[in-house]
């Protein structure tokens, strides 16, 4: 998911709206806006894509110079409009509405304690689990009933919450999922605006100049007096997700102080020098694979070139992940480019291999189109184990890598070849130069929180 917060800003709603634009990678399941005007707490939300659902008639309607917004990927079966993003509950501490990316993890527990104090659940999602605390907390102001929840729960979140006339944010004690707060210098004798992002490619498009990240274990309040933080935790180590670098996040985003290109490069890099083929041209499977396959051919030598194409225009019916769907999606969205793949012996480079599924189809339309070597390179370890903080990956039952050798995924997508990068390449790829601070818990089993039962299937909420 995506989520977003305008605090200070006479058209917040259009300033949320741009910044859930550039989130949309994020999720495209649904999306919501919710505004704050100092009086009033309105919130709109829809199924479908940011633009789709906030034309400007709608857009229109959600006053006021706070905003928060969500943009939401979940799994299947959790879809409904009901658990679409902000959630606004009404509490004894006053309205709230929140929006959160990341997946809690001792949530059985919780819900059934709150319940039998009463609590009442408007939706079946993780996120309001954290509302229904700051209701019933002891605490006496509305901060330390906000710290005082979020120091319950545990697992990845990071949350934007709005009150009628407060901004909150805050990010999990590991620093799971990214967060960063940017400001827009005020004009003509007004306040700057604050804005918190997912990820800092949002701030370009709002002309907001990235400040910080919200720091793991902390809490962020923005009032009109202006910004207060303090840590709701501390002393956990840090655990930010890898896989944001590999996949989730936008190139031209600068997540966990560290560029996703740069990142990404290095992990193409890297490949090439651990696993070398003599080929005659370096090809990405767009998007995901395109920096990595730059880096590839850089290191290599070898040249690069687009010879798969991508439908940009493939509309979101086409990619629901049901597997009959997915298979007939391959074909819509990609498409060989002939005259440069024939003869020649092509080196593929993808981000991942999930269900292998899609790799296989791929592998396939190369050699269909006349290559004559199709060698496929991974830009991450195999991933051996699901993730529990907020990445939609399937059960461990439909990893291919959970349940066969390198050899037999190579079998199974019908490659000439297939490696993957080392974990320590990976590693080595994503570390700015402060030191490794990230989740690694797909590539190897082992889960930085407790709570985590692998058989189990939690509702998701990226
Ligand atoms: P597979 O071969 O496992 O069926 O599909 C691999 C492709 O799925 C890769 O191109 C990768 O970019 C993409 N992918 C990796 N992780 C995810 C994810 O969490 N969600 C979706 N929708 N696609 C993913
Ligand atoms: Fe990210 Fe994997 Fe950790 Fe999930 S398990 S948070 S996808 S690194
Ligand atoms: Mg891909």
């Amino acid at each position: 998911c995506g989520v977003v917060a305008v605090h200070g800003h006479p058209d917040a709603s259009r300033q949320a709206y741009l910044a859930l634009y550039a989130l949309q990678h994020r999720g495209q399941e649904s999306a919501g806006i919710a505004t704050a005007d100092g009086t009033h707490l309105s919130n709109i939300k829809g199924m479908g894509l940011v633009a789709e659902i906030f034309t400007d008639d709608v857009l229109a309607k959600l006053k006021g110079d706070m905003a928060i917004g969500h943009t939401r990927y979940s799994t299947t079966g959790d879809s409904a409009l009901l658990n679409a993003q902000p959630i606004r509950v009404e509490s004894t501490k006053g309205l709230i509405a929140i929006a959160h990316n990341g997946n809690l993890v001792n949530l059985g527990n919780l819900r059934t304690q709150l319940e039998r104090k009463g609590a009442f659940f408007q939706t079946t999602s993780d996120s309001e689990i954290i509302v229904q605390l700051i209701a019933h907390s002891q605490a006496t102001t509305l901060v330390d009933a906000i710290a005082d929840s979020l120091s319950q729960v545990d697992g990845a979140f990071s949350i934007v919450m709005m009150t009628r006339d407060r901004i909150f944010a805050a990010r999990d004690p590991r620093g799971f999922r990214p967060l960063s707060m940017g400001r827009i210098p005020g004009t003509d004798g007004n306040p700057d605006t604050i804005v918190f992002a997912s990820e800092t490619c949002a701030f370009d498009l709002l002309r907001a100049k990235f400040e910080r990240d919200v720091a793991p274990g902390e809490l962020v309040m923005v009032t009109k007096d202006g910004v207060t933080s303090r840590q709701f935790s501390s002393g956990i180590p840090q655990s930010s997700c890898i896989f944001e670098q590999v996949y989730f996040a936008r190139p031209d985003s600068k997540i966990f102080n560290r560029w996703v290109q740069e990142s990404r490069e290095q992990m193409g890099r890297q490949l090439a020098r651990e696993s070398h083929v003599p080929s005659d041209l370096v090809v990405p499977v767009p998007d995901s694979g395109v920096t990595a396959a730059i880096g590839y051919a850089a290191e290599s030598g070898v040249p690069f070139r687009f010879g798969l194409i991508r439908n940009h225009y493939v509309g979101r019916t086409f990619i629901e992940p049901e597997q009959k769907v997915r298979d007939f999606g391959v074909k819509l969205k990609l498409n060989p480019v002939r005259n440069l793949l024939e003869g020649r012996r092509i080196v593929l480079i993808d981000d991942s291999i999930i269900r292998g599924t899609t790799s296989r189809k791929i592998v396939r339309m190369v050699r269909a189109a006349g290559a004559k070597e199709v060698h496929l390179r991974i830009s991450c370890p195999p991933t051996i184990s699901p993730c529990f903080y907020g990445v939609d990956t399937p059960r461990k039952s439909e990893l291919i890598a959970a349940n066969n050798s390198i050899e037999e995924i190579r079998q199974f997508i019908e490659a000439d070849s297939l490696a993957y990068l080392s974990l320590d390449g990976l590693q080595k790829a994503c570390d700015g130069g402060e030191g490794n601070h990230y989740c690694i818990a797909c590539y190897t089993g082992e889960y930085p929180t407790q709570w985590v039962d692998v058989e189990d299937i939690l509702p998701a909420a990226v």
